[in-house]
């Protein structure tokens, strides 16, 4: 075979039958069999992502002077980010593809500014939890800088005293997460914010989870710590759009404190044939789709759709935590405060009755350190279906006890 390519153009309701064909054997994640890679507020708020996203699907983000539209709608869309993280009026940001391109862009600008304000510094190192998201050493790998994990303390969170002594003069970036995705606990930012500015570091705060969850879980009066730019001396955050904004896959933000750090962010170039070329993240080309998304899921929401949307899952999830505390040798990992909940045994293999819920129809993700049952991220598909996850999980500690399921080693891992 020569040429693979589709000879002749076929009819397009053939076409688009066979893509919907094709998803068959893919986990019913609408139907709450996944914690992982999609998050849903609602039928209406998917519809108002894709309509909006259609509106927006062939104009381009690169060229705001084509489309000025769309930098006024990613305009909106940070404002009303730094409004909810409490950036003050100073604070800048840009739209991003995702939590990884947001970190990426962090380990950047951090990279930028210290080539300035610790100049002898040949091989940056950045500083971070053990439980930090493996993006940051994506970010690292691309940009030719060493990431240093440090063992984090026996609440799960960052610890304070180890992180202080991994600093040494090549150090440039902390990092703290707003939480961390692996047991859902926030690293305590205001002690790292102060470690961070006493030995004049970047720190960035990761909220790819928390971002647009936590203020909204602070208004039902849940006990959230301090994360965001109220804390002097974080210089930068992420906040995923398309996670609990609920808005189309392709949307993330990178925040800064101050607009006069953006200059470390930018990438500009003039030799080359056609002139001066200006980009503040990392892809030419941008959709318009994601940022218009977002533009509308949040206008369609508001402040008091994602506090509804909040007390409902919250709700299931105090739900959740209950029924898995009354199911005998099943414990909670740490004290998640948010969506992230993993729990475990000291009984019996976790593993085993991990795959016996695989057996019953959940897509169930396994954490290594403790090995644990990952819910992963809960959103509105779960609120349905926590009775049903209860009693099926009933019926695998059983199975698991009585030794009528082994543990399954290659068992599914994040992004495996
Ligand atoms: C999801 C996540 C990221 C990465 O975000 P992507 O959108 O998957 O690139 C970063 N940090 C945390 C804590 C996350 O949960």
């Amino acid at each position: 075979m020569t040429n693979r390519f589709p000879p002749h153009g076929r009819n397009r309701d053939d076409v688009l039958d066979e893509l919907e064909a094709n998803k068959s054997d893919d986990v019913d994640w609408r139907g709450g069999r996944v914690g992982l890679y999609t998050h849903f507020g609602g039928d209406d708020v998917l519809e108002v992502a894709k309509d909006a996203s259609r509106i927006y699907f062939s104009e381009n983000a690169l060229g705001p002077s084509a489309f000025p539209s769309l930098a006024r709608l990613e305009n909106d869309v940070i404002s009303w980010t730094l409004g909810l993280l409490n950036g003050d009026d100073t604070a800048a940001g840009s739209m991003t593809s995702g939590g990884t391109e947001s970190i990426l862009m962090a380990v950047k600008t951090a990279r930028d500014w210290a080539r300035e304000h610790h100049p002898n510094i040949e091989e940056p190192v950045v500083v971070a939890p053990y439980s930090a998201h493996p993006a940051f050493n994506k970010a690292a790998h691309y940009l030719g800088l060493v990431v240093r994990r440090v063992p984090i303390g026996d609440d799960f969170r960052a610890d304070l005293d180890r992180m202080r002594d991994a600093i040494d003069e090549s150090t440039i970036m902390l990092v703290g997460s707003a939480p961390q995705f692996a047991h859902g606990v926030f690293d305590p930012i205001p002690e790292l914010a102060a470690l961070a500015q006493e030995k004049n570091l970047w720190l960035h705060i990761d909220a790819c989870v928390g971002g647009f969850i936590a203020p909204f879980a602070r208004e039902l009066g849940r006990p959230i710590p301090d994360f965001d730019f109220t804390v002097p001396g974080v210089m930068s955050m992420s906040a995923d759009l398309h996670k609990y904004g609920f808005t189309a896959k392709g949307a993330s933000t990178f925040l800064l404190c101050d607009e006069s750090l953006r200059k470390y962010q930018v990438f500009e170039f003039d030799e080359w044939s056609r002139g001066h070329y200006a980009s503040p993240t990392v892809p030419g080309t941008r959709p318009g789709g994601p940022i218009a998304a977002a533009w509308a899921v949040l206008n369609y929401l508001g402040w008091d759709g994602y506090v509804q949307i909040a007390t409902e899952l919250f709700d299931a999830i105090d739900r959740l935590k209950e029924g898995i505390r009354s199911i005998d040798g099943l414990s909670i990992i740490a004290d998640p405060p948010l969506t992230i909940l993993s729990y475990t045994s000291s009984t019996y293999d976790i593993f085993a009755v991990a795959e016996a819920m695989t057996q019953r129809g959940w897509l169930v993700t396994r954490s290594a350190e403790p090995r644990a049952i990952h819910m992963g991220m809960l959103t509105m598909t779960h609120v349905p279906v926590v009775d049903q996850y209860l009693s099926d999980l009933a019926d695998s500690v059983q199975a698991a006890k009585a030794g009528r399921v082994k543990a399954n080693d290659e068992a599914i891992t994040y992004g495996g």
